[in-house]
C-alpha cells in the first residue's frame, strides 16, 4: 500500500470518528430531553425505557466500531494496516474501500463469521 493509500483510509478512518463522537452527543442530549418530558402515566414511561434500550443497542454497536477504528489507526501508525491479522496476506483494496475499519480479508472473515 503507497503513503497516499494510507493518508486517505487515515483520514476517512479519522471522519468516521468523528462522525461517531458527534452522533454520540447528539443522543445524549436527546435523552436527557426525553427524561424531561416524560409523562407520568405508565404507558409513557414504558415506552421511554423501550426507546433507552434501544439507543443502548445503538451505542453499543457504535463502541465497536469506534474500537475497531482506533485499532485500525494504531495500525496505519505500525505499518500494519491493509494486512490480515489471521493469515496475514492483503486485505483487497475494494474491503478496505467499502469498510476501512476491517482487520480480516474476506476469506478469514467468512471463516469467522461460520
Ligand atoms: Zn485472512
Amino acid at each position: 500500500m503507497t503513503r497516499n493509500q494510507l493518508d486517505h483510509y487515515r483520514e476517512v478512518l479519522e471522519q468516521q470518528l468523528t462522525s461517531i463522537g458527534e452522533t454520540r452527543n447528539q443522543q445524549q442530549e436527546e435523552f436527557v430531553e426525553g427524561r424531561e418530558s416524560v409523562g407520568t402515566s405508565s404507558e409513557d414511561k414504558a415506552t421511554g425505557l423501550e426507546t433507552m434500550e434501544v439507543d443502548s443497542a445503538l451505542a453499543d454497536s457504535e463502541f465497536q466500531l469506534e474500537k475497531k477504528i482506533r485499532h485500525a489507526l494504531l495500525r496505519i501508525e505500525q505499518g500494519s494496516y491493509g494486512i490480515c491479522e489471521s493469515c496475514g496476506a492483503e486485505i483487497a483494496d475494494e474491503r478496505l474501500k467499502a469498510k476501512p475499519s476491517v482487520s480480516l480479508c474476506l476469506p478469514c472473515q467468512k471463516k469467522h463469521e461460520a
